[in-house]
């Protein structure tokens, strides 16, 4: 038995050992019960967070659309109703500004969130025989582009693009699953691809939907069933004067001002808005947003008809050019916040990138000159923030600002000044650079550094195959 006595003492280490072990089985639980905690916690906000997703993202840009056209934005014509509806239960910015005063570098910045003198995609040409690119600055691949984004984010990405410009062969179907392309046509094209992508884009979680319409992109066509165009004052010698070669338009001068000839030619640039319109009405009808969706409707730029000598876009940056329409109807999840249905300030397209990405909670672009709007409204936005707008062609260069209610712009090389007081001359007629020379002074300043930022990746300037 004394072979037994020590076991008998040392019984006790057994019970001793699996107490060790069972206080090591309770903190490994313990520890794996917080771990599965915060992974349930994790996995709980991850849904959250995409079911708080606006389920459809509509992004509408309508080529050339000056505000002014817009009942949210004074027009009387009744050209939109379609847009006029989501107006009036959406958000309007009324002072919305284009980056530049023409397609390629205004839609670099809504894709990039950038200025065009910091992305640099500036140029670009079409063949006059096809009307496809011919060379073009290509969007270098660094670039997070919109599309993308949105993919991060968990979207399915949609685009229908009908601008020759903006052509996936220079890189502009980055980040799109899906980029139907036919450079030039109607909006009744779009409808048909929205039409025949509808099962998908609703099958889909999460969608992502770019559309550019450009049936108020010059040249324009007569639309006999447009109200706009009013066939009494159209006689049929008129009803071409919308296509005259772009080459032709400086030396028309039955175009010049108050001739009927331009009074024809704006009538016929109604009609295509008015057509756009009606065509946007069918695709909403077709996707149905409901209180899940988020649709954002802007212009790339406006357009002239001689209010500073010049016809179509792409020369000067008036406010003819630069005053352009953004709309955002929220999700109700958003809408719930109470947001205004008007906001004052001047905003730029820069900001549509981080908008968009702010709404999805997704990550916003980096570098980016743009805010979120929806953040900056709420916190009523600092007035202080200058606007810039660049046009940057072979021969000479454009800078325009804004800042409170001055509107600066700066003509390269020649060093041209001229300041306008939007307030009290919104035609922009009298040049206060000499008498109010301090304020002409501080903005030149804010300009000058804006151009010492340096393009973020230097894009390449390539010929298209
Ligand atoms: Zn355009």
């Amino acid at each position: 038995m004394d072979g037994q006595g020590p076991l008998e003492p040392e019984a006790p280490t057994i019970p001793s050992q699996s107490s060790k072990n069972l206080w090591i089985k309770i903190l490994a639980n313990g520890i794996a019960g917080i771990i599965s905690f915060f992974i349930l916690v994790f996995l709980w906000r991850s849904c959250h967070y995409r079911t708080t997703q606006p389920k459809l993202v509509l992004l509408v840009v309508f080529d050339s659309l000056r505000a002014d056209r817009l009942a949210a934005y004074g027009g009387k014509l009744g050209l939109t109703p379609n847009i006029d509806k989501i107006a009036s239960s959406g958000l309007v910015f009324e002072h919305a500004v284009a980056p530049s005063s023409w397609t390629v570098p205004s839609m670099a910045s809504i894709f990039l969130g950038l200025y065009p003198t910091r992305h640099g995609i500036v140029s670009a040409t079409l063949n006059p025989a096809t009307k496809t690119i011919q060379k073009s600055h290509f969007i270098p691949s660094e670039y997070v582009t919109l599309a993308e984004g949105m993919r991060q984010a968990g979207y399915a990405t949609f685009g229908c693009e009908t601008s020759g410009f903006i052509n996936p062969q220079a890189g502009w179907d980055q980040g799109f699953d899906i980029f139907e392309f036919r450079p030039w046509a109607g909006g009744d094209w779009i409808t048909k691809q929205i039409s025949a992508l509808a099962d998908m884009i609703k099958n889909e979680n999460r969608a992502f939907v770019f559309l550019h319409y450009t049936d108020p992109h010059y040249p324009y066509y007569f639309h006999p069933d447009s109200v706009a165009v009013r066939t009494s004052e159209l006689p049929p010698e008129l009803q071409s004067i919308g296509q005259i070669p772009f080459f032709e338009l400086p030396k028309r001068k039955d175009l010049g001002p108050n001739t009927p000839g331009l009074k024809a030619f704006e009538m016929l640039y109604n009609g295509e808005i008015e057509f756009a319109d009606r065509e946007f009405g069918k695709v909403l009808d077709i996707l149905k947003p409901d209180q899940f969706s988020l649709i954002a409707i802007l212009a790339d730029h406006g357009e002239s008809f001689q209010e500073h000598g010049k016809l179509i876009h792409g020369e000067t940056l008036f406010e003819e050019i630069l005053s352009v329409p953004l709309i955002l109807q929220l999700p109700k999840r958003i809408a719930s916040k109470k947001y205004p249905q008007k906001f004052a300030q001047h905003v730029s397209l820069v900001d549509i990138y981080p908008t968009l990405m702010g709404a999805v909670n997704g990550v916003p672009p980096n570098p980016t000159d743009g805010a979120n709007l929806l953040a900056l409204v709420k916190r009523s936005y600092s007035s202080d923030r200058i606007i810039f707008s660049d046009l940057v062609l072979p021969d000479y260069e454009k800078i325009a600002a804004y800042s409170k209610n001055f509107k600066y712009q700066l003509t390269l090389p020649e060093k041209q000044k001229f300041l306008i007081d939007l307030s009290q001359d919104p035609s922009e007629s009298a040049n206060l650079a000499e008498s109010q020379k301090s304020t002409a002074f501080s903005i030149d300043n804010a300009v000058q550094d804006h151009l010492s930022n340096p393009v973020v990746w230097n894009p390449v300037l390539k010929e298209a195959k």
